[in-house]
């Protein structure tokens, strides 16, 4: 199940990227139509990227500041013509709806080790969430929590406890949020609550 719902969530996340990656080919089309040279300058930026990589792969390095000059050039030429036209240099990228896994739902880290993005661990989340009808969180939570409707005589007899129920509510609640502010430790053991049907 779990598996299903990350797969549709990928497709998902393939489908948004593909769409902002044929945005950005329709937003240059009309751009080039509008301003040739930018269309030139990135067949010409192109042809030296690829000049580039050949030279490296032959180790022929002498050439090289040559080729990096000619793309500053053209670099520059560019950045001149979109501002001269208002234009911001991140028209020219993909709009991604997340800026940090650019829609692909993976981020590597340093030691070039693959993680979930934060944006898909939140989907995965608020599916779940949707699903465990645990949707109403900005009402139910903690900061809502009531203790006076507890109370605070201590009824030994009545409660079979040495402590009022509502001293006995607050450790709970205590417990709990212990619990949720150590979730991601491996260490922290899982919360069981017992009782009859209906009790909240
Ligand atoms: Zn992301």
């Amino acid at each position: 199940m779990a598996n299903e719902l990350l797969n549709s969530l990928l497709k998902e996340y393939e489908h948004k990227k593909m769409q902002a990656e044929l945005d950005l080919e329709k937003r240059k089309e009309l751009l080039y139509k509008k301003i040739p040279r930018l269309s030139e300058i990135e067949s010409e930026l192109n042809h030296f990227a690829i000049q580039t990589t050949k030279n490296i792969l032959n180790n022929n390095s002498n050439s090289l500041n040559e080729l990096y000059d000619k793309v500053n050039i053209l670099k520059n030429e560019k950045a001149k013509i979109l501002k001269e036209n208002n234009i911001t240099e991140d028209y020219l990228k993909p709009f991604y709806e997340c800026k940090i896994c650019n829609d692909t739902g993976y981020i590597q880290d340093n030691n070039y080790k693959t993680t979930m993005c934060s944006c898909l661990k939140q989907k995965l989340l608020d599916i779940s969430f949707n699903k465990s009808n645990m949707s109403n969180l900005d009402k139910e939570n903690f900061e809502h929590f009531n203790e006076n409707i507890f109370s605070d005589k201590i009824d030994i007899e009545k409660y079979k406890s040495n402590i009022s129920p509502r001293d006995n509510i607050r450790q709970i609640k205590d417990k709990c949020v212990e619990f949720v502010n150590n979730f991601d430790n491996p260490n922290e053991h899982n919360l069981l609550f017992v009782g009859n049907t209906g009790l909240r």
